[in-house]
């Protein structure tokens, strides 16, 4: 069968995610489905044979390409012992191990893994861990979470409710609760002739400010490391987590790192929150942070199986240790919680790390991707080209100088991404912000071609029809 056939058994029955449906319909779709039928590394294949270069490590799960040798080695043996068993009353070896594993790979003191199957739900876990906690605690007034500006934490109930993107938000507002929003460190609105690491200080004002006002109603605050990513790859400086963990201490309040996207290696360290750098300078003091909560999913499983986890310190799960009788136990589970079979990709994905030493390879493969981009740094429709690490972002505007954005009636990444698939490229802008995330398997020469697609797309997209 031929790619006609497929699109048309799909969209038969198949509701896809995030899409408006009609884009698919018709002789000549806005936006054109593709029905794949195998992948390698970081290619995709259809069923005629045509061939897209994975950019977005299929919406950023796929760290070491798509099915790598090792990892479905891995999964097969794990298929002959044991295909998955609840959590509940029982326990297995590749649980276990992983979550000996990610305990002495996160930051120190996180000690306690407690896993779900999705990014949603691992943010979920935290916010009624961090609620019980202060219950469990003798402080039932605490029921508030902070969060920030365009932050984007999942699309369940309660992880749409404390993330800030209108564009998911909006329709549901009516059903959500209501956390308080405080403006983001984001340096793409930092003042001309600003540093970055000026503009996140300044910013932190409004996070002080609230936590000093509120603490007492506040169970926790949640931020994205570093890199907003679906809010569309805006960045800033790691001093933004350094005051931020000092702050919640000092003010009797639970920090949420929500590593789903940035964990394992997508900003140069295994995690983003390993970035922020001591507030002292009086020596000795090593960077990164310790959170009360930390969630990872997305690259954990090297893309194959859904997973999530959600660490925590041992004083948290002291306060729901007790007899069964006081009721304090954490009663929150999903099906396939600690399913075997993501487990064991999970491990595998861990080996990957220590064999391959990506965090290394990836820095060349930074540096090409930053340099191969560079006639875009003074194009006349980008305002911003920015990078962390192997994310790299290009801000599309109709007028730099005032950095006035396109209207998204226009939709103009969605063009970017017509043109970039016609040449074999799978971009998928976020609005009018056209941004790469490769694959840490992705060789210089597919760096280069994807940058050429790239640039190729942003005139595309910035053409005046
Ligand atoms: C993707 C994402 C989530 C949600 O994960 P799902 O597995 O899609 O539910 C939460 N937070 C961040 C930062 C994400 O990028």
């Amino acid at each position: 069968m031929n790619n006609e056939s497929w699109i048309r058994r799909s969209l038969a029955h198949v509701w896809h995610p995030c899409t408006q449906m009609r884009d698919h319909a018709g002789a000549a779709p806005e936006l054109p489905l593709i029905p794949v039928r195998s992948a390698e590394g970081a290619w995709l294949e259809d069923f005629e044979g045509n061939r897209y270069l994975d950019a977005v490590s299929s919406w950023w799960t796929n760290i070491f390409g798509h099915r790598h040798p090792y990892i479905v080695e891995q999964l097969k043996a794990q298929l002959d012992t044991l295909d998955h068993v609840m959590l509940a009353g029982f326990t297995h070896e590749t649980v276990i191990e992983l979550s000996e594993r990610l305990v002495q790979i996160t930051p120190p003191g996180l000690d306690r893994c407690f896993y779900a199957d999705n990014g949603s739900s691992a943010i979920e876990v935290a916010l009624k861990m961090s609620f019980h906690y202060w219950l469990n605690a003798g402080r039932p007034g605490k029921t508030r979470f902070v969060a920030l500006s365009n932050s984007y934490h999942g699309e369940t109930l309660g992880a749409l409710a404390i993330g800030h993107t209108g564009l998911y938000r909006d329709t549901y507002a009516p059903l959500l609760l209501e956390p308080i929003h405080v403006p983001s460190p984001d340096c793409y609105e930092r003042g001309v002739g600003q540093s970055w690491e000026d503009h996140s200080r300044q910013q932190f004002q409004w996070m002080e400010d609230t936590l000093a006002r509120h603490a007492d109603e506040i169970c926790a605050v949640i931020v994205e490391p570093l890199v907003q990513c679906a809010g569309g790859m805006r960045m800033y400086h790691p001093i933004y987590l350094s005051m931020l963990r000092e702050a919640c201490t000092r003010h009797g309040v639970h920090l949420i790192v929500d590593e789903i996207a940035v964990g394992f290696g997508r900003t140069g360290r295994l995690f983003a929150s390993e970035w922020a750098p001591p507030l002292s300078r009086d020596g000795g003091a090593e960077s990164g942070i310790t959170p009360d909560f930390m969630c990872i999913s997305k690259g954990l499983t090297g893309g194959t199986l859904p997973l999530a986890v959600t660490l925590t310190r041992d004083e948290i799960y002291q306060a729901f240790y007790a007899d069964y009788r006081e009721g304090k136990a954490f009663l929150h589970s999903h099906s396939y919680t600690g399913n075997p079979l993501a487990c064991r990709a999970a491990l595998a994905t861990l080996d990957l790390f220590e064999r391959e030493k990506p965090l290394l390879s990836n820095r060349m493969l930074a540096q090409l991707m930053w340099s191969q981009t560079a006639e875009l740094r003074s194009h006349p429709h980008v305002a911003e080209v920015r990078q962390q690490g192997m994310i790299l972002a290009i801000e599309m505007v109709r007028n730099v100088h005032r950095k006035e954005p396109y209207p998204s009636e226009e939709r103009r990444g969605l063009r970017a991404y017509r043109h970039a698939l016609s040449r074999g490229v799978l971009l998928r802008p976020l609005g009018n912000v056209l941004y790469f995330m490769p694959p840490y398997v992705i060789t210089p020469r597919e760096v280069e071609r994807l940058c050429q697609v790239a640039i190729e797309a942003v005139n595309e997209a910035t053409r005046d029809a």
